[in-house]
C-alpha cells in the first residue's frame, strides 16, 4: 500500500516538531505535521518560555533590595508596565513561533495548521474533512491543565491564562504545590501582586528531596507569599469581578483572580483513539514501550501525552530517539532514570537530579553529604537565606546517586552536576575535581564528611 506520508505527526509542541525535522531533514521521510493551536506548543507558547521570561522581571525588586545591602540607597524599582511587558513577551513568542514553523518548513516538513484526529491505524482526518494516510502516526499532542471537580471551578484561571492578562489582579490565589504553583507564586508576588498560595500537603513540591521542600516552603513566606498549608478549595463563586473561594477548613476569602495550577493531564480526549486499539492507561496516556511504540505497531506516541517524565527536553529527547530508531535505522532508547530538573522560584531556585535522600534511604545504605550555608553575595547584604547543597552516595559503590541544590541560579548549576552524575561518577570523582572560589557551587566538590552515614535497618550506623 502507498501511503501520502511516511509520518504523519500530530502535535507541534517540543517532541512532535524535533521528530518530524529528524525524520525529514536528516532521513529523507515524507512527513507532515498538523498543529490545532500554535507552533512551539506548551513549553514555547504558554510554558517555559513566557514563564522563565516573567522570573527575569519579577526578579528586580529582590535584586534591588540586595543591592540596598552593597551600599545602593534604595530599593525602589518603580511600577511593573504590565502592558508593556506583555507586548514584548508576545513579540518575543510570535518570533519563537515563526521560528519553529519556518525550522519544519526547511526540513520540507507538509504544515497543516489545523486539528487533526485518528481515523484508523494509518489515517489521519484533519479539521476540514480531508483524511491523509501514513505508514506511521506520531502522537505528541501533549496534555493540558486540569482543574480539581468542584462547584464554580469554571471560575478560576489556568496557567495558560496568566501570560494573557488584560492587568495583573490586585490580589491573586494560587491553588497547588507543584512547578507551577511555586513558580507562579514567585512571578506574582515579584510583580507586586498579594499573593496567597493554598496547598493541601505540609511542604510545597513533594516529589523533591524534603530539606529542599522545607528551605522552599520557608522561602515562598520570607518573599511575601501568603501560603496556607494543609488546606483545598471546596467551591468557587463569581461576586462581580472577585472570586470567593471557599476552603474546607471553612475559611473563605476573595481574589481579583485564581489559579489553578493542580496539574495538567494527558490531551487524548476525543482524539480518535476510540478508532484505533491503542491502549491508554487509567488516566489517559498513551501506553507505550521503551521505543515509544504504542499498542498498535504503526502508532507511536512522545512527551506528555505518554506521562513519562513530565519535561521538555525529555520530550525532545524522545522525539530524536523515535526519528532515529524509525527512520534512521538507528535505535535509541530514552533513560527516564535521572533526568533533571529545577523549580524556577526567587531568589532560589530547587534543583534535582537522581534520587532524593528520601528514596536513597528507602533504596539501602547511604552516605549523606549535606551542608546549608549563607551565600557570599546574598549573605552579605545581609539576607539570613540560606542555601543549600547535597550529595547522595553509594557507601558500598562510591557512586554519587543524587544532587539537590537550593540556591541562586540552581537550575544552571544542576545542569553540570547532571553531567557526571549521568555518566556514573564516583565521590571519589567529585574529590578529585578542584574547586573555583568564590563560587558557591564549590561545595560540590569540598564536602568531605558525610553528615549521615544511613545504615538501614539492621545495618551498622
Ligand atoms: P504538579 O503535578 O507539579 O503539581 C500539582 C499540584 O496540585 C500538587 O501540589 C498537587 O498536590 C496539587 N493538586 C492536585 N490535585 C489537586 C486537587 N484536586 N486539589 C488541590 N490540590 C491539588 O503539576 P503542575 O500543574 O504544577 O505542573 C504540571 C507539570 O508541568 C509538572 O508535572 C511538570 O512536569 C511541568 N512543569 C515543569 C516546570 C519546570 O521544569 N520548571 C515548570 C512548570 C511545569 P499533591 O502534591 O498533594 O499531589
Amino acid at each position: 500500500m502507498t501511503f501520502d506520508y511516511d509520518l504523519f505527526v500530530i502535535g507541534g509542541g517540543s517532541g512532535g516538531v524535533r521528530a518530524a525535522r529528524i525524520a525529514a531533514s536528516q532521513y529523507g521521510a515524507r512527513v507532515a505535521l498538523a498543529e490545532e493551536s500554535r507552533m512551539g506548543g506548551t513549553c514555547v507558547i504558554r510554558g517555559c518560555v513566557p514563564k522563565k521570561l516573567m522570573i527575569f522581571a519579577a526578579t528586580a525588586p529582590l535584586m534591588a533590595q540586595e543591592m540596598q545591602g552593597y551600599g545602593w540607597q534604595s530599593a525602589a524599582t518603580g511600577d511593573f508596565d504590565w502592558p508593556g511587558f506583555r507586548t514584548k513577551l508576545h513579540a518575543e513568542l510570535d518570533r519563537l513561533e515563526a521560528v519553529y514553523t519556518s525550522g519544519q518548513q526547511n526540513a520540507g516538513v507538509d504544515l497543516f495548521m489545523q486539528r487533526a484526529t485518528i481515523a484508523d491505524h494509518h489515517t489521519v482526518e484533519l479539521a476540514d474533512g480531508t483524511l491523509k494516510t501514513a505508514k506511521h502516526i506520531l502522537i505528541a499532542v501533549g496534555g493540558r491543565p486540569v482543574r480539581p471537580d468542584i462547584p464554580g471551578a469554571e471560575h478560576g484561571l489556568i496557567s495558560d491564562d496568566l501570560f494573557l492578562l488584560d492587568r495583573l489582579p490586585r490580589r491573586a490565589l494560587l491553588i497547588g504545590g507543584g512547578f507551577i504553583a511555586c513558580e507562579f507564586a514567585t512571578i506574582l508576588n515579584g510583580l507586586g501582586v498579594q499573593t496567597v498560595q493554598a496547598y493541601r500537603g505540609d511542604a510545597v513540591l513533594r516529589g523533591f528531596d524534603r530539606q529542599g521542600r522545607d528551605l522552599a516552603t520557608a522561602q515562598l513566606r520570607d518573599i511575601g507569599v501568603d501560603l496556607r498549608l494543609g488546606i483545598s478549595p471546596t467551591r468557587l463563586d463569581q461576586e462581580g469581578d472577585q472570586t470567593v473561594v471557599t476552603f474546607d477548613d471553612g475559611s473563605t476569602d476573595r481574589f481579583d483572580a485564581v489559579f489553578f495550577a493542580t496539574g495538567r493531564a494527558p490531551y487524548t480526549k476525543e482524539l480518535g483513539l476510540e478508532n484505533t486499539e491503542v491502549r491508554l492507561q487509567k488516566n489517559g496516556a498513551i501506553a507505550v514501550d521503551e521505543w515509544s511504540q504504542s499498542s498498535v505497531p504503526s502508532i507511536f506516541a512522545v512527551g506528555d501525552v505518554t506521562d513519562r517524565v513530565n519535561l521538555t527536553p525529555v520530550a525532545i529527547r524522545e522525539g530524536h530517539s523515535y526519528a532515529d530508531t524509525v527512520f534512521g535505522a538507528k535505535p535509541r532508547k530514552v533513560n527516564h532514570d535521572i533526568v533533571a530538573s529545577a523549580v524556577y522560584m526567587r531568589p532560589f531556585e530547587l534543583a534535582s537530579v537522581g534520587l532524593t535522600e528520601e528514596q536513597a534511604k528507602a533504596r539501602g545504605d547511604v552516605d549523606v553529604f549535606a551542608t546549608t550555608f549563607r551565600p557570599m553575595r546574598s549573605g552579605f547584604a545581609g539576607s539570613k537565606e540560606r542555601m543549600m547543597m547535597k550529595l547522595l552516595v553509594d557507601p558500598d559503590t562510591d557512586k554519587v546517586l543524587g544532587c539537590h541544590i537550593f540556591g541562586p541560579e540552581a537550575g544552571e548549576m544542576i545542569q553540570l552536576a547532571a553531567i557526571p552524575i549521568t555518566m556514573g561518577a564516583t565521590k571519589a570523582d567529585f574529590d578529585a575535581t578542584i574547586a573555583v572560589h568564590p563560587t558557591a557551587s564549590e561545595e560540590l566538590v569540598t564536602m568531605r564528611q558525610p553528615s549521615e552515614q544511613y545504615r538501614g535497618q539492621g545495618g551498622d550506623d
